[in-house]
Formats: structure tokens, sequence, C-alpha cells
């Protein structure tokens, strides 16, 4: 019988799955001379695959194996009801009697509609809705290790690895005398991960200091609410995980964690503005006739491009703006939460509906007469000059907008919203 060595057991960094520091946070463009300029929807204009960015996300190859269950793995439900109600088998637990192996399951007995009886793991399910069970099925050790580590901390227990290998996982409770247990491992029979054993429920107490809410999982858990609140004190964080999450952090765990949270958030953003020029040639090949345009800031080539501004207009919403809706456009502006922040400026008409139908938007860095004018400029060209179509204009009191509105379209009628007045 081979013994267990709890001292090789790592739980401080066992979540894995989380892995910001592979992220790209720079690219290049390569053969472009564009500087300063307005760059637009022109496929001259398509390079810098390399903006493609990926996360590394540690990912476990799930292909042929050897069959770690030969002779040795042999697993005997006995009752599927009862607490202690799994006697598993492998190299760790020795030999089985002869009269537990008569009463084994055959593989061969099984028919394909009892594998589809197997639970599998919802990966999408809730922080606090993770469910484990006897035979649940695992897409990878990955995912069931992050699905132990959720489910302890949900109900405020502390577990540790016992065995963590490529082909098997088994946790156990760290109190004395609570025999919760988990072991999932390969299974030849289903292909794939299978939870052979499972001893619960926890007869310990519960605790609200979890080792195992380490800083990356603090800052995974935290990630999506930093999305919608890009400002959250660390004092609402602390709140929020005692609130939604059952626990209590210290300071320097929580400083640590919102840290590696803005990093995850800002990390993802950067990759997304990184794909705005595919995005945009996407949307062109889509949408023949169509206006997208991406600008960009770039002092000298030495130095990578920033974001400047976005417009988009779909020539369909042209179409049906100038077959159906009033001469009557809205213009506004409105804050973004994004991380990097900016303004949203659109142009909204009315339908026969009376329902709101968005013509063109765009996003920019502030609202000024400047980007109102630009926006004006390519807004005129996608749907007629105001003069010869009697464009009215509506809008609240929008900074730099009247001023850009009398330049390029004197004497068109312009109205305040009276919300703003
Ligand atoms: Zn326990």
């Amino acid at each position: 019988m081979a013994s267990r060595n709890d001292d090789d057991v790592c739980e401080e960094e066992n979540i894995e799955g989380y892995n910001v520091d592979g992220q790209e946070d720079h690219f290049q463009y390569e053969g472009t001379e564009h500087v300063h300029s307005e760059v637009y929807w022109n496929s001259e204009y398509i390079f810098n695959e390399d903006a493609e960015g990926h996360l590394d996300e540690e990912e476990e190859h799930i292909g042929d194996r050897a069959d770690p269950e030969n002779g040795k793995h042999i697993v005997v439900r006995l009752s599927p009801t009862t607490a202690d109600m799994v006697i598993s088998s492998d190299e760790d637990e020795g030999d089985i009697s002869k009269e537990l192996v008569d009463k084994c399951i055959s593989d061969d007995e099984k028919s394909e509609e009892e594998f589809r009886k197997y639970p599998e793991f919802d990966e999408n399910a809730t922080f606090g809705e993770v469910q484990l069970q006897l035979n649940m099925l695992f897409l990878n050790l990955t995912m069931f290790k992050k699905a132990v580590a959720d489910y302890n901390i949900a109900v405020g227990r502390v577990f540790k690895f016992v065995k963590n290998d490529n082909e098997r996982v088994r946790a156990k409770c760290r109190s004395d005398g609570c025999k919760w247990e988990i072991f999932c491992s390969w299974s030849n029979e289903v292909k794939t991960f299978k939870v052979k054993k499972f001893v619960e429920p926890h007869t310990c107490a519960r605790g609200f200091k979890n080792k195992q809410a380490n800083k990356k999982w603090l800052a995974t858990q935290l990630a999506d609410e930093l999305r919608s609140y890009p400002t959250i004190s660390a004092h609402d964080a602390f709140e929020w995980f005692k609130r939604y999450r059952g626990i209590h952090i210290d300071e320097h765990m929580l400083y640590g964690a919102m840290r590696l949270a803005r990093t995850i958030v800002e990390g993802s953003e950067k990759l997304q503005y990184q794909k705005l020029w595919d995005y945009c040639e996407e949307l062109m090949r889509h949408n023949p006739n169509s206006t997208f345009g991406l600008q960009v800031n770039r002092p000298t080539l030495e130095l990578p491009p920033t974001f400047d501004i976005l417009y988009i207009c779909f020539n369909t919403n042209v179409q049906g703006f100038k077959a159906g809706c009033k001469p009557l456009i809205g213009l506004d502006g409105c804050f973004l939460k994004g991380y990097y922040e900016g303004q949203l400026l659109s142009t909204v008409a009315q339908d026969g509906n009376q329902h709101f139908y968005v013509i063109v938007i765009a996003v920019v860095e502030q609202e000024s007469r400047d980007t109102w004018s630009w926006f004006l400029t390519n807004l005129l060209a996608d749907i007629g000059q105001y003069s010869d179509n009697g464009w009215n204009f509506i809008s609240d009191q929008q900074k730099g907008l009247k001023l850009a509105l009398e330049e390029l379209c004197p004497g068109t009628p312009h109205r305040n919203c009276v919300l703003h007045i």
C-alpha cells in the first residue's frame, strides 16, 4: 500500500486557471505608415495579426491516455445514498476484497444510456450553487479543482489536496475528525474525468476565514464587480465579500486582490481594444456600403498607437432612417463606465412605432467642439447634407455641440430637450 504524504500538499497555489501573467500587455503594428491619420475601413489597413491577443489560460489536454484504472482501480458502489457510500480502490488504498470485486458493476454491462445518466458539472454555476456529487463528470481536472475550491469556500470549510497530478485529484477536509473527501480521476469508461469517491457532508464547524480564498481566487471573484464599478473602494470590496461570498478578508489580502483584479480587468479590456481593427474589418466585410472608422494617436512610429475615436454607421440603419423616420435627429453623449472610460456619442430618430431608432454611434475620449464637429461631418456624409434633406436637430446642452452645429449646419432648426433646459 502506498502511503500518502500530506507534506507534499501545496494548497496556497492550487487554484489554477487564472493566469493573468501570461496576458500580452503590449502589441505592435507592422508595416503601417499611418501616423496621426484617420484610418478608415480600407482593406489595405488589414494588418497586425499580432494584435490578436490570447489569454494564456492553462488548459489541460484531454487526449488518449493510458487507463489508470487497469486492475488496481475498481470502484464499488454499495449504496447511492449513505454518506460513506463509496469504497474506491486505487494504488493508494491497496487491494480490495474478492467479495467486493464480485459486486463490481462491469463496464461491459453498462449501456450508453447509463453513461448519460452521470451528471455533468455545470461550469456556469454561480458561486454558492456549485454542486459536487458522486459520478459527476468534469472536462478536466482544472475545472474540478476550481469547483472543489468554490464549493468549500461557499460552505466555509478548509480542504487540502492530498493527491494532485495530471490524472487524479483527491481533496480532504483539513479539520481533524471530519471525513469529507472527494476523489476525481480519469475514467476510461466515459473518456473523461469522473468523481469516483465522495464522502460528505462536512462534520466540522464553519469558519469565516478561509485559506483557500487566496489572492488569485479573490481577484477572480472581484473582477466582474470591478467592471461594473471601476471605482469600488477597499471597504466596499470587503463588505461585498462578506455579504455575497460569506468570507472575511484581512486588509493585506484585500489590497493585493484588488490590485490583481484591476490587472485582470485592464488586461482583458486592453485585449479588446487590440481587436478593434479586426472588428471593423469584419463589420465592413458583412455590411457593404457602411462606414466604420477607427482613428488612433501615434506620435512616432516607435510608439504603439493608442485609441482615439471609433465611428460606426450601418448602411441598413441609414436606409431605414431615411425611409421610415421623421427628419428629426436627436444628438446625445454619455459617459462609458468601462476601465478606459471615454464617451459615447449617438444619434437617434423615432420610428413609426414611436421607438428610438439608432442611426450612428461613436466612441470618443471626451465631448468637445472638435469631436462633435468630426462626428457631425461623418454623420452628414452618411445621411446626406441638411440643406438637401431638411434635417432638424434636438439635443441636451452638450458641450461644444451648439457651436459645431452652427458651423456645419448654419440656420438649421436646433432645439434643446425640455428635460435639460
Ligand atoms: Zn470538514
